[in-house]
This record gives structure tokens, sequence and C-alpha cells, in this order.
């Protein structure tokens, strides 16, 4: 096992990695830019190495610093999270060549799945039923048109290198087409300096279902079974759920086999999420696949009983998984919220500055992963995610109303949070019933007024 392992990222997810590390008796080094110099991770891990200033790109995404940060503290492996460099094959690559164990699958894994068409190919060949589209990049706006009246309309303009919702344009005509094939490619090449697109049949309103998967260094996949994720706002997630209310055993069997099968061909190692959109009409399709831990990971967690992060850490270490898919059960039900520092009543607009108050839920059936504490303040530089609320119970009610009873207790002063707009969801009629879409934030904003109190609380 490795003694001392570098956690490339911060905020919760660096904090999450740190428990589970320390749990296991495992040495933390955590690196951090000037703006985090106060941060909990800092505070938590066993040493901590300044690598840059603020902005990311001379910091958290700063290869050649966070390789000398590792080999300053001596660590064994690099653990880098979700987002930042969680994705990029290259410094996947970089710690493989320095004998630097990276937690995560193999570098030319990454590259591949990362690349939204070479994966839908992937899957296609695994038998898996894909989203009908282009096959690759989409070179020119007439290649556009001429494929759109292939597949028919309403169709979906996707960055290949996408990831967090962007590049993403839906057109319902040639005219929409042209112009979000435009706008598709300048906010791709903004984003992730790769302006290339594709274009798949927009599915209308469907449910975003995705499978979690573990494979070890031996050639054995498993599944965690499913996650539910359909309760988005602009492509984010806002709400997430293990097992979706959406799948009957039936299809519950056909998805997660899909999925084990897609994770199998390209021989993945370590945790990853396959994500997949499910119709109407029970069709679901391969979407893309995730090579690293997900965000929402905690109710999958909760709802099998493994914690995927130290599992990940084992599979890293060359240990072999110690159970068959047969001991991995559905044994409760768990939700997600994640709390994020904005506005729900302004248009979502980041609400970053100091936590003057800070009160954390507890009690049965909840669990808090954040690296917030009051006191703290939110730099406007990173992503504005301050905490995620996950409760569990024998049911799906159980869960929802501990979800309403742990939201009512969680007190933030200071910023704004997206907590009374997760309150509200929770009573939701559709949403308690399971009747709900990747729709669901739009009509849920247009059709009610939430109340928004001034000090979110
Ligand atoms: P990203 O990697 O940017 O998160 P995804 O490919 O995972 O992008 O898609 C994010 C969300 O966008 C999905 O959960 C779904 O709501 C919507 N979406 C993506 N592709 C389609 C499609 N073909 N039809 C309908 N909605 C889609």
């Amino acid at each position: 096992m490795f003694e001392k392992i570098l956690i490339a990222n911060r905020g919760e997810i660096a904090v999450r990695i740190i428990r589970a590390c320390r749990e296991m008796g495992i040495k933390t080094l955590a690196v951090f830019s000037e703006a985090d110099a106060t941060s909990m991770h800092v505070q938590l891990a066993d040493e901590a190495i300044c690598i840059g200033p603020a902005v990311s790109a001379n910091s958290y995404l700063k290869i050649d610093r966070i390789i000398s940060a590792a080999e300053v503290g001596d660590v064994d492996a690099i653990h880098p999270g979700f987002g930042f460099l969680a994705e990029n094959a290259h410094f996947a690559e970089v710690c493989e060549n320095c004998n630097i164990k990276f937690i995560g699958p193999r570098s030319s894994v990454i590259k591949m799945m990362g690349d939204k068409s070479v994966a839908k190919e992937a899957a296609r060949k695994a038998g898996a039923p894909v989203v009908p589209g282009s096959d690759g990049p989409v070179a020119n706006e007439q290649d556009a048109v001429k494929l759109a009246k292939k597949i028919g309309y309403p169709v979906i303009i996707k960055a290949v290198a996408g990831g967090g919702g962007r590049g993403m344009r839906i057109a319902h005509n040639d005219v929409s087409l042209v112009k979000g094939f435009h706008t598709a490619r300048t906010e791709a090449e903004r984003a992730f300096s790769n302006a290339a697109v594709y274009i798949e049949k927009y599915i209308e309103l469907p449910r975003h279902i995705e499978v979690q998967i573990i494979g070890d260094q031996r050639g054995k996949v498993l599944h965690l079974f499913e996650r539910e994720c359909s309760i988005q706002r602009r492509h984010q997630k806002l709400v997430e759920e293990s097992p979706s209310p959406a799948l009957d055993e039936s299809l519950r069997k056909h998805i997660t086999k899909a999925a084990v099968r897609i994770a199998e061909k390209v021989e993945y190692t370590n945790a990853g999420t396959i994500e997949f959109l499910l119709d109407a009409k029970g069709n679901f399709y391969f979407m893309e696949m995730n090579t690293r831990i997900q965000v929402e990971h905690p109710v999958t967690e909760e709802a099998v009983g493994i914690d995927i992060v130290k599992e990940q850490i084992r599979i890293a270490a060359g240990e072999p998984l110690p159970y068959e898919q047969r001991d991995i059960r559905i044994m409760r039900h768990a939700i997600e919220c994640r709390i994020n520092a904005e506005d729900p009543a302004n248009d979502f607009r980041p609400s970053p500055g100091k936590i003057e108050f800070y009160y954390c839920p507890g009690g049965p059936g909840v669990r808090v992963d954040s690296h917030c504490y009051a006191g703290y303040t939110i730099p406007p530089t990173y992503d504005s995610m301050i905490a995620k609320v996950i409760t569990y119970g024998t049911d799906r009610r159980a869960a929802i109303d501990r979800m309403s009873r742990a939201l009512s207790e969680f007190a933030i002063q200071g910023v704004k949070t997206t907590i009374p707009l997760q309150r509200a969801i929770m009573q939701d009629p559709d949403f308690r019933r399971g009747r709900y879409s990747t729709g669901f934030i739009d009509h849920f904003l247009g059709l009610k007024q939430i109340e928004m109190p001034d000090s979110a609380a």
C-alpha cells in the first residue's frame, strides 16, 4: 500500500480524499494556491505545499509544479479528484513516466474516453445503444445540415472535448443549427482549446441515468448500480439519487450490463461512470464516460455501502477487488443535494464571500461532505460548491423526508445558497413521485415563485 499520496485538488473533494487516506493510515500531501492558504484541505493534510497563484492555470492545472511538489514530498501516488487534471491524459502519462502512481485509469484509456466521439464508437463496439448522430467531428455547416436532415430535428451540437455542460447547443431547424454550430465551436475553443464539435439527436425530456463502475488491475469489472441525475439546471446537476426511481429490475439489469460491457471492452481500471440518457419509452442510449471519481459518488456509497475512494486507492496499489457482483446490493435509498454559493433568486449568480455563520446538519442518516466553516471566505476564483448533503433511508420517501429535515437545519449566513431551491424541490409532488426528467428545473422555476429569504438559511 502507498505511504503518502498527493492530492492534486482543493475544496470538498480534497477533504474527502484526505479522510479516506487517514482511515487507511496513508499520509497526505495537499497542494494549494495562494487563494487557498486557509482552506480546510490544507489544514487537514499532513503536509501542504503552495503551488502558485489563485488562477488555476498557474496552480492546480500546472503539471510541472504538481510533479515538483510530488517529488519534494516524496509521494508514491497522486489522486486527482475531479475537475482540474482529473481527465487530463497527459498528466496521467507524466505521472506514469515519473513513476508516481496516478489514481485513476491508464492514460491511454483517459485519452480514448475523453474524446466523446471515440467513446461512442467504443460503446457501439461493446454492443451498447448510442444516441444517433455523427460518427465523429462535423467539419462544416453543410455537413451539419445534411446530417441533421438525416437524423431529424431537434439535434444537439456538443463539444468533442466537452464537460460541465459547456459547448452545447440545441437546434430545431437549419437556421438555428448553422448559428449554433458556430457558437458551439467558439465556446468549445475557448473552454477546451479544441473547437471540434459533433452532432447527435436531441432526446426530448430524457432522464440522466449513470452507472458507477469499478475495475481492478486483474480485469475484474463490477458495477455499483445506477444514479439518477436528471435534476439539472443548464446541464449542471443539482440533486442526485441512487437507485433511480425510473428503472424497474429488468431495465436496471440491462443498463448495468451494458455499462460493464463497455468498461470491459476498454479494459477499464479504477472508478468510472458510464452516462446514459433514458427516453420516455424506456430506451437508453450511451452518452459518455467519465474516467474519474464524480461529485455525486456519495449517493452510491451510501446506497451500496462501499467506499469508492478507498477502492480507488486499493485498486491503484494493485489490490484485487475482494468481492463479486452478486455481493453488491442496493441496501437503501440515498439522495444528494449540491449546495452552491449561488443566488437562485437572481439567476443563480455566484455568491462568493465570507461565511459569517455555519451550522451543518447531522443526526440519523445524514452525511455532509464539505470544506467550509464559519469565517471561511469562498474565493471567487473556483467553482461555487460549498457542501454536499447526502441523506439515506430504508426507502426513497424516508431519504427525501430526511433531506427536507437536514436542509431545514443547514444554516449558512454571509453568502446566498441554493438551499431554498432544494428545500422546495423536496416538497414538489412530481419529484416525490419520482416523475421527473432533465426538463424538471426549467418547468419548476417557470411555474413557481420560490420564496427566497434574504439571508439564505
Ligand atoms: P458534459 O460532459 O458537458 O456534462 P454530457 O454529455 O454529460 O455533457 O451531457 C450533459 C447533459 O446534457 C445531460 O445530462 C443531458 O441533460 C443533456 N444532453 C446531452 N446530450 C443530450 C441529447 N442527445 N439529448 C438530450 N439531452 C442531452
